[in-house]
């Protein structure tokens, strides 16, 4: 097997950060003036954490397509980080949110869209009683809060390496000493971690057994299979054991299908028959309009229902957000669930993403390197060593330098990845030319490190 040689992975790289300087003027005069007025220059921090020395700047998207100020197009696999998994305005939610742009925003009534969205969701994801908000963040914000009240329990465990949204409780992970942790770069923690949250590795249930022994935690938070550290995906009869474990304990299981909806039209939560009893997804769920939305059991309904919703003070329980649910957050998920995000265009998504998946394994094959990829439903990912079990396990083989040049490469050369992964997503646009492209500018990057050593 091929160990990569890290001076030509820099050479690689200058060479590819002067080929991005070169090609982008446009971006980066727009960069340069940005950064008179915006933190970073950029309106969202993670907006500046791509590899060039300044970020693309956009001038417009459809379907799985960017073109940047510049005027290059781009194939795009990045898709928002999810929130464009339905493709860049998809024709039906373009439609509906037009349509409902004239006839009122957000006026804190229900609208009758809500009523289709609420029987869809339970339809899809077999959950019975929703609640929409406007993020995924909100949405596991809001099921924490629902589950450390019915079961009077301080704490949350999660698992190393997860990633939820910008929840406080969610930003830690495990010390090398065995202790919980802020994250690094975990930006002014409230208070001590030790005292809201628990961190064990994904695949390990004794470690989960012997944390949840403590009876000191509400709910379990955890996507199905991590994918903000690599696909880590679990392993036979884990999820079995999981909800044996929590059920047994008395602590609540908080499934968030954010990112694994990739994984078909109900997320994972269907495809392994999984049984949760909070739920929770976001991003593309109104075809990039904000909106998320919760789910609970009819167990959990009637538990937090009396808190939510028939106390006076309801207003301040801290679930809510005077934007949440609006008219046109209603109409838009509607029209995605409905018309973009179907059954069949999950059956594109996928056989695309098996397609992505086998491309890249043959570049790994024909070269004899360590790595591996992962797929999970319509998402893919390739990881820099052999499969992997847990977060810590991913966490330490992270290769930044590899990272940074296979994205400058790909970017060069009119492929956007997911930033801070080697992660790619399939939209109901994509389209056989833009996975073909990704394999053969894959091929083209790996014959160019591996050349120097062969
Ligand atoms: N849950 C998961 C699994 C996520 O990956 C993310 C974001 N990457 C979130 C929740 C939060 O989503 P948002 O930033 O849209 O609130």
């Amino acid at each position: 097997m091929l160990a990569i040689d890290h001076a030509r992975v820099r050479a690689l790289l200058a060479r590819e950060r002067d080929t991005f300087d070169l090609l982008h003027p446009r971006s980066r005069a727009l960069a340069e003036r940005a950064g008179a007025s915006l933190l970073g220059g950029v309106p969202m921090n993670w907006m500046g954490r791509w590899p060039g020395a300044f970020p693309l700047f956009a001038s417009e998207a459809r379907g799985a397509t960017v073109t940047d100020v510049d005027g290059i197009e781009y194939a795009d696999f990045c898709l928002g980080d999810t929130g464009a998994m339905c493709g860049h305005s998809p024709e039906p939610t373009v439609r509906a949110v037009r349509e409902r742009l004239g006839r009122g925003v957000t006026m804190m009534l229900p609208t009758e869209d809500c009523i289709w969205v609420g029987e869809e969701l339970a339809r899809r994801f077999g959950l019975p009683m929703w609640q929409i908000c406007m993020s995924a963040t909100d949405a596991n914000r809001f099921v924490l809060r629902i589950a450390r009240e019915i079961t009077g329990r301080p704490k949350i465990l999660v698992f190393n390496w997860c990633y939820h949204g910008t929840v406080d409780e969610t930003l830690m992970t495990s010390s090398t000493a065995g202790g919980v942790v802020a994250r690094p770069g975990n930006v002014g923690p409230p208070g001590d971690p030790r005292l809201t949250t628990g961190v064990v590795e994904f695949n390990d249930l004794d470690a989960l057994e012997r944390e949840l022994a403590t009876g000191t935690f509400a709910a379990v938070l955890c996507e199905p299979a991590l994918t903000n550290i690599g696909i880590v995906l679990p392993e036979a009869g884990y999820h079995e054991g999981l909800r044996a474990l929590t059920r047994a304990h008395g602590t609540l299981l908080i499934i968030d299908e954010t990112h694994t909806w990739c994984a078909g039209p109900g997320g994972a939560t269907r495809l392994w028959k999984l049984e949760p009893d909070l739920f929770t997804i976001g991003k593309p769920i109104a075809g990039g309009i904000p909106a998320a939305a919760y789910g609970m059991t009819t167990d959990i309904a009637t538990r937090a229902g009396a808190e939510i919703a028939e106390t006076p003070e309801a207003d301040v329980s801290g679930i809510g957000g005077t934007l949440s649910g609006n008219a046109l957050a209603l109409c838009a998920i509607r029209a995605t669930l409905e018309e973009v995000l179907t059954d069949q265009a999950f059956e594109h998504m996928v056989s695309l993403a098996t397609r992505w998946q086998v491309g890249v394994q043959s570049v790994i094959d024909a070269h004899a390197l360590p790595w591996h990829v992962h797929r999970l439903g319509c998402r893919a990912e390739y990881w820099f060593c052999p499969p992997l079990r847990n977060g810590a396990e991913a966490a330490a083989a992270v290769d930044h330098e590899l990272d940074s040049l296979l994205h400058l490469y790909c970017l060069n050369r009119g492929i956007l990845m997911t930033p801070f992964h080697n992660m790619a997503l399939m939209s109901p646009a994509t389209t056989t030319e833009q996975v073909d492209l990704h394999r053969d500018v894959f091929a083209a990057a790996v014959d160019e490190l591996t050349e120097s050593v062969s």
